[in-house]
């Protein structure tokens, strides 16, 4: 079976005219691209291009992303969508690269590089904001080793939905603005449709961009990367004597509020190497990632995850132990001084968990309706979960329901005590439920809705799940009658041997 019959021609266009394109002027859509990454030394990149493809077809475009953007994609028809955002005709003043980086991949050093994704460039946004274009599926570069610089539709359509969900549930993440199936079949298992994504980021710099320059064992090439991050992240450092202490003080705070975040919705990221953590604080890399069901602080979804190192429970000892390779790397920036800088490097990783356990029980105190603070919040907190665990009640529903005055079967003994807490609130407690419902979202892209939805566009080229999920992750907060069954939990045996795959 070709690629056209596995995707089905609801969602693949006739092929992309090509010849016609060249005679046509290029709609300009507003891109303004900017290319600071690869001024940087040439180490850290190689200059590469998209795999030709015959018959890319638009899946799925972000048009209120591209506005934000200051992209109008209305003023392209989709064939042409489908032509820049698979890399077949670039936009003006495009120059891809695939950036090179390492990475701790379950604890094991490697070099690693972008293997199946390009950089386009950085868009400069309207107010002046600075966004990279990378297409993840595009084909080899210099990095892909023994992999086919591709990628499936089905992982695409994943990483586009469970991102967009993130970002509306406010956590900071990569996002995505499109999905462009390239036409080919791709070699995994019996062979899936080819896609591009193109995936929108404050930065693609990873932990693992810090290990692969403080590798090479030249501090000018590290210096240069450090600067070019700290421009971009944490510019108000840049004219600072201690900019780089400062600036891995500000690396760990973001990921010490991002891993609270995940674990306050219940995100199980899946695959957190180190080239998967992102020094800008923003969620990245969506692989086999999922929400958790039932509340379990093992929960482990990824196939080759043998040992639960990457559990949801392990999470933020895990981004931890990242940022101690984060802050190794940085060593030979914060003084000339080994053991000063080795003092310093500790004294900043000190932080984290401080750093992680406020933030957690902030989340938590939120999703409690709570905003004054006391001494036995954290065991109101944790003896809720706990409760929760021997109830095996469903993580987003059970906050959801305490938010909405309906009891959970199990939690009576746990509501009676947190009745009493609220009753110690300034608020009444019906602004407090209010503010409940605008932290503890109705609806996830749980599992099986999100598989549902995949397999419909994957084997039989119907969108309408994924758009009817997308539309409802995108606004977690409120749930429509007509859309109740996506709120609902998985059954018991799906959600017990539901497994999700990486490097697809
Ligand atoms: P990921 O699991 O997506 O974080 O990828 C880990 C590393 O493997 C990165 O360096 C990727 O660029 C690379 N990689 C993953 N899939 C492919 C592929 N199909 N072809 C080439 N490189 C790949
Ligand atoms: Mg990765």
């Amino acid at each position: 079976m070709g690629p056209r019959e596995l995707i089905g021609g609801a969602i693949l266009p006739r092929a992309y005219p090509l010849g016609r394109m060249s005679a046509t002027p290029r709609p300009t859509l507003g891109w303004n691209l900017d290319h600071s990454y690869a001024r940087l030394p040439t180490v850290l990149f190689d200059a590469c291009a998209a795999a030709r493809f015959e018959a890319p077809g638009l899946v799925i475009a972000n048009h209120a992303l591209a506005c934000e953007l200051g992209l109008d994609m209305s003023l392209a028809s989709d064939d042409e969508l489908a032509a820049i955002f698979s890399g077949q005709s670039l936009p003006d003043g495009a120059a891809p690269i695939a950036q090179a980086y390492a990475g701790h991949q379950y604890g094991h050093f490697t070099m690693l590089g972008d293997g199946r994704a390009m950089l386009v460039g950085e868009q400069i946004t309207p107010s002046g904001a600075r966004f990279d274009i990378q297409l993840k599926g595009s084909g080899e570069t210099a990095y892909s080793r023994r992999g086919d610089g591709r990628a499936a539709l089905g992982p695409m359509l994943r990483e586009y939905i469970i991102s967009e969900a993130m970002h509306a549930l406010g956590i900071p993440t990569t996002r995505s603005l499109a999905v462009v199936a390239t036409g080919e079949t791709v070699a995994r298992g019996a062979g899936k449709p080819g896609a591009v994504l193109a995936r929108v980021a404050a930065s693609h710099i990873r932990v693992g961009t810090f290990q692969f320059a403080a590798g090479l064992e030249e501090i000018e090439v590290l210096r240069a990367l450090a600067d070019h991050a700290i421009a971009r992240h944490d510019a108000q450092l840049a004219d600072s004597p201690a900019r780089y202490a400062g600036f891995l003080r500000a690396v760990i705070a973001r990921q010490a509020a991002l891993v609270a975040r995940w674990q306050c919705v219940g995100f199980v990221h899946g695959v957190l190497n180190t080239d998967n953590t992102a020094v800008s604080g923003e969620t990245i890399d969506y692989g086999p990632c999922a929400f958790m069901d039932a509340y379990n602080p093992d929960t482990v979804f990824s196939s080759i995850d043998h040992h639960g190192r990457y559990r949801y429970a392990h999470q933020p000892a895990i981004i931890q132990w990242n940022l101690a390779r984060f802050a190794e790397a940085m060593v030979p920036l914060l003084s000339d001084d080994e053991p000063t800088a080795i003092a310093r490097a500790n004294e900043a990783l000190d932080a984290f968990a401080p750093l992680y356990r406020a933030a957690w029980l902030a989340g938590m105190r939120a999703k409690l309706g709570l905003v004054r603070e006391e001494a036995e919040d954290l065991a109101l907190a944790q003896d809720l979960l706990a409760a929760m665990h021997a109830a095996r009640a469903d993580f987003t529903n059970t906050f959801r329901a305490l938010s909405e005055e309906r009891a959970v079967d199990g939690l009576e003994p746990w509501t009676l005590r947190w009745h009493a807490r609220l009753a110690r609130e300034e608020r009444p407690r019906s602004k407090a439920l209010t503010a409940m419902r605008a932290v503890n979202p109705a609806v996830i892209p749980r599992n099986h809705r999100v598989e549902e939805a995949l397999s419909a566009a994957e084997e039989r080229g119907e969108l309408a799940p994924f758009h009817e999920l997308l539309a409802a992750v995108s606004s977690p907060f409120a749930l429509s009658a007509s859309r109740a069954h996506l709120a609902e939990p998985p059954p018991r045996d799906f959600a017990e041997c539901y497994r999700t795959f990486c490097g697809t």
